[in-house]
Parts: C-alpha cells; structure tokens; sequence
C-alpha cells in the first residue's frame, strides 16, 4: 500500500457492488495510495428503482451507506456517503413516464427531503443535486433549478454541503445568490465535475493534469475527482479509482505541497467538516 505522506480524498465517486468492481476499486485506490472518499448514490434507475413517491429513494441511499461502510474497512482513513437525487432524473420522468415538470420537481424535492433526513442524523456529509447539462424546455429548465434551490435549503438546515451536477461552466454565480438567499455558505456548495476554476462556488476538479494545474495556479480552494463510475457497460467513461492519488503524486513531485494540503485537508475540512487528518490510521 502506497504512502503519499498526506490524506488523499477523491470527491466524488460512485461504487456499485451489485453490477461492478464495488469494493475492488476502493482496493485499487488504496493500494495507491488514496485514504478518502466521498461516495455519491448511483442515479436511482440505474439501481432499478422507478420512483414514484420520495420514500423510493431510501432504498438507494441505503444500499450506498451499506456500500460506503464496506469501503471504509478497506481504507486508511475513512469513506463518507453524499445523498441525493440525480438532476437528469427530470429528463426520465418527462421523456418516458409522463410526469409534468412539475410533478417531477415535486417527485425529486421529496427524494431530497429524504436525503437530508440521512443528513441530519449525520449519515451523509451533503446532498447532492443540480440541473441538466444538456439542453432542456424552459419549464424543465425551470423545475429544475426549484429543485436545485430546494436542495440548498435542506443543506442550510441541515448543516451539510450540497454537491452539485450542473451544464458546463466556470461561473455559477446564480447558485451563489440562491445560496446566500437560502442561508447556505456559498463555499459549501460544490460543482462536481469542474474544470480547475468555477466562480461563486467551490470547484471538485477533475483529474486532468491541464485543469489542476489551473487549479493549483488560481490559489483559490479547490477538491479532486474522478467521478469514477463504477459501471461495467462503460468501462471507459471515466477515470478509473487510482487517478486521484496517481495526480496527488504527480503534483507532490511538482512541488505544489502547499496546493495538496488545500484540496486534500483545508478544504474538505472547510466545505463539509470532515477532518482528514484526524480519520487517518
Ligand atoms: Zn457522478
């Protein structure tokens, strides 16, 4: 098992034991090197699940927390679950099940309720949620920032973070402003899958050698990602579990301790309160 001399956290990813690696690609993480994890629940239909009321989405979270506690055995330091409902939900329950833009916001708002409820028993360190990244009808485009700013009320009350999927872009200064209006800390919302800047919230960078290096370059807090999958029909979509310690190697080598220090210790202790170093064995 590797030693990089620092925690090593990969903000996002999701692990599926029922169809895929699950637990093995935690084992490859480690072994090079990686201590921490932020696993996020699979968009619900890929676990089979077509909801139909907000309950529907328990089953989801909890395969996750059984998933995450199995991860954490497998680590150094610690494995945490990040609960939500999957923004591209809205596109299925319109296209293919004949939900209003309504109904599926009021569908996916319920889903989240539930999540926060794992949050405020302290199950899950943030909520996860967002808007298409793809082109949408202005009433789901709609819909779905109600969700998003729905989510950002849960989190304020809740005390977690909210991780968010959204189009691509380096400025969300409009889910700054929603923030502040729902009393959640604008740091303490996260683009998820973010190139190495993103204005008015915190960037999770992914593993791309040129967007850390923007990252590192902009001084600003940031966290690393892999976004891995975990899903067999596409092996190759993402990058796979061993990129993050790979990159925290690679920019160690480079002389930018300072910078790791940020995304691996300050900034996961300042944007969801989890202590890195203290959870290390
Ligand atoms: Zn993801």
């Amino acid at each position: 098992m590797r030693d990089l001399g620092t925690p090593v956290l990969d903000d996002h990813l999701h692990l599926d034991p029922r169809h895929a690696r699950g637990v093995e690609a935690v084992k490859d993480f480690a072994r090079s090197g990686g201590t921490h994890l932020l696993v996020v629940n699979k968009p619900s239909w890929h676990l089979g699940v077509e909801a139909d009321v907000g309950e529907d989405f328990r089953a989801v979270f909890e395969e996750t927390l059984d998933v995450v506690a199995d991860a954490s055995e497998e680590l150094r330091g610690t494995a945490w679950p990040v609960l939500g409902v999957h923004p591209t939900l809205i596109s299925r329950l319109v296209g293919e099940r004949d939900f209003t833009p309504d109904e599926a916001a009021e569908l996916m708002c319920a889903g989240l309720d539930v999540a926060a409820e794992y949050a405020a028993d302290g199950a899950a360190v943030a909520l996860k949620s967002g808007r298409p990244h793809y082109d949408v009808s202005e009433a789901v485009w709609e819909a779905s920032n109600r969700v998003l700013r729905h989510a950002l009320e849960r989190a304020a009350e809740t005390g977690v973070a909210l991780q968010l999927h959204t189009e691509a872009t380096d400025d969300l200064t409009d889910v700054e402003a929603w923030a502040e209006d729902a009393g959640q800390p604008p740091e303490r919302v996260v683009k998820h899958y973010a190139s190495g800047e993103c204005a008015g919230v915190t960037p999770s960078v992914m593993c791309e050698k040129g967007y850390l290096t923007e990252a590192v370059e902009s001084g600003e807090p940031f966290l690393m990602e892999t976004d891995y999958v975990d899903d067999p029909d596409r092996p190759g979509a993402v990058m796979g579990p061993k990129t993050v310690p790979r990159r925290v190697d690679w920019l160690l080598e480079n002389g930018h301790e300072e910078a790791v220090r940020h995304a691996h210790v300050e900034t996961p202790d300042a944007v969801y309160g989890i202590d890195t170093e203290g959870t290390l064995a």
